[in-house]
């Protein structure tokens, strides 16, 4: 689904991605792990057009992203990034909206789907992120936890082949944070295609299928979740793991 190789991105003279090369196939979990600052939002944002690498190559769906360096059109790559859903760390709702206008906004604009089709599909995921009754609520009137399942619920909206998530859980109070993963982890038995760059370790464990360990612009190490978390071969990745788990 996704092969990344010999990413490079700089800001300025900031080194932030150093020949960053991983793989995702179809239906796998991939759990992003590493001290902040080590370029996970960076590369996620890479995926989806959100930052423009200086070197490699980014091939989604077996469509180049970049080749080399080399970009492709803007009407390429606004297809390619289409097929990805993307859930970031604040949310990032449109506070004018309620969660239904946050949910058909994006289908609304770019697809050629009645307004009736539209409505079924919002009503339909918003039960799936167990928020039906919340469809005519304003995004200040909802919890963290129901802002982020909005959301992951909106990001389904144009059925993504690949969804990436930037620490989803990161800005939720403890207690939240089971209702988001409890979502993410329904998503990933039903074989959707995931990035998650996470500190929630125990997600990391039980859901993902490979864990990428990145320090310094680099994927340190990649493996099973019991190869990274209970045999990590590099010392970086020893050292990262002793000071969170
Ligand atoms: P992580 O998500 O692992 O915390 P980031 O990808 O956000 O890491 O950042 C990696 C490095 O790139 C950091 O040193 C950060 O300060 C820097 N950085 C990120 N975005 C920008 C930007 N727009 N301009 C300059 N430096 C940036
Ligand atoms: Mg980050």
């Amino acid at each position: 689904m996704i092969q990344v190789a010999n990413l490079k991105k700089s800001f300025g003279s900031l080194d932030v991605l150093k020949n960053v090369s991983f793989e995702v196939d179809k239906s796998e979990v991939i759990a992003v792990i590493g001290p902040s600052g080590s370029g996970k939002s960076t590369m996620l944002r890479s995926l989806v057009n959100l930052e423009q690498i200086n070197g490699g190559s980014i091939r989604i769906q077996d469509q180049y992203l970049v080749k080399d360096g080399g970009y492709a059109s803007q009407q390429q790559i606004k297809a390619i990034t289409s097929g990805m859903g993307m859930v970031f760390q604040h949310f990032n709702l449109f506070p004018h909206l309620t969660v239904q206008g946050n949910l058909e906004l994006a289908p609304r604009t770019v697809q050629k789907l009645t307004a009736g089709e539209v409505r079924r599909r919002s009503q339909e995921l918003l039960g799936k992120v167990g928020l039906a009754d919340k469809s005519d609520a304003y995004p200040a009137r909802l919890s963290g936890g129901q802002k982020q399942r909005v959301a992951i619920a909106r990001a389904l909206m144009l059925n993504p082949a690949i969804l990436l998530f930037d620490e989803p859980t990161s800005a939720l109070d403890p207690e939240l944070v089971g209702e988001v993963l409890r979502v993410m982890k329904q998503l990933a038995e039903e074989q959707m295609t995931m990035i998650v760059v996470t500190h929630e370790m125990g997600f990391a464990r039980e859901v993902a299928d490979r864990v990428l360990f990145m320090d310094n612009g680099e994927v340190v190490e990649a493996g099973t979740p019991e190869q990274i978390f209970d045999n990590p071969q590099q010392e970086r990745t020893r050292t990262f793991l002793n000071r969170v788990v």
